[in-house]
């Protein structure tokens, strides 16, 4: 399975025919005999939250490079959601939590600039609760605290996909 719809096989190599299935028209390797799936990309985010401010970083990667958004990305295959959202909490801020220490904010769908959504979760934990000191990593230009309305006066920008501003005050909230 892949996240764009695929024209050859991943497994073999063969060029894809397509098969009728649940209702829509999928990418069939004939040879495999098997549908290739389009699945979406599965994330997990962070908020790392110290009163009313929050930690966020500068994003160097698209979508949405330069604005700010969680630190977050990816769910690897085989790695809970809550593991991944510790793992890209370190590689992008220097910060480290303990998985089972992080809270669930939200489930969330994000609009894909290619025309599908993903779906993620959003987390958060105390800023006591974690250790280090924030240091921007992985895909980060930097990393720091804001709270939204130092963030709103700096005329910097909050990523829109996922509806970050929400998740975060959700997290301000639960705390
Ligand atoms: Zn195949």
């Amino acid at each position: 399975m892949t996240s764009f719809r695929a024209t050859y096989c991943p497994d073999c190599g063969s060029k894809l025919e397509s098969q009728w299935f649940e209702g829509k028209d999928r990418p069939y390797c004939e040879e495999c005999d098997r549908i290739v799936f389009q699945r979406p990309i599965p994330c997990a985010d962070v908020a790392v939250i110290d009163g009313e401010q929050v930690l966020l970083i500068e994003r160097t990667n698209p979508p949405h490079v330069g604005k700010w958004g969680l630190p977050g990305g990816v769910i690897e295959a085989g790695e809970p959601p809550e593991e991944a959202a510790a793992r890209e909490l370190h590689e992008e801020t220097g910060l480290r939590v303990v998985p089972h220490n992080l809270t669930l904010i939200t489930g969330y769908a994000a609009a894909a600039p290619q025309g599908w959504y993903n779906a993620g979760y959003t987390y958060a934990v105390q800023v006591a609760d974690v250790s280090g000191e924030p240091t921007a990593g992985g895909d980060a230009s930097d990393a720091q605290f804001w709270s939204l309305d130092t963030l709103r006066a700096s005329k910097q920008e909050l990523r829109p996909e996922p509806d970050d501003a929400a998740h975060i005050r959700a997290a301000i909230d639960e705390f």
